[in-house]
């Protein structure tokens, strides 16, 4: 059966686009794939998820850039990359 409606959390695309900006603050920490996966699950997992429904393809418009939400998305990026840089999964693959 083919589904025309998607939930989607909106969440993911807030912490994929803000990656980078903590990033380039820690130029050491390492950007591979298992890293940056890593770093955005854990974010998630610490922030409120923000569930939308939406027809297939459709484009979400960001009505949720408030500045204070857009810290608290920094804030657990930032502790995510602290915590993978300390344990980082990819030397178990390596
Ligand atoms: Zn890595």
């Amino acid at each position: 059966m083919a589904r025309h409606k998607e939930v989607k959390n909106v969440m993911e695309d807030y912490v994929w686009e803000l990656l980078p900006e903590v990033m380039k603050k820690y130029p050491h920490a390492c950007k591979c794939d298992t890293c940056l996966a890593d770093i955005a699950a854990l974010a998630l997992k610490s922030l409120t998820p923000k569930y939308v429904v939406r027809t297939n393809g459709e484009i979400i418009s960001k009505t949720l850039d408030l500045p204070q939400f857009t810290v608290s998305v920094l804030m657990e990026l930032t502790k995510a990359v602290e915590a993978v840089l300390k344990h980082p999964k990819h030397e178990n693959n390596a």
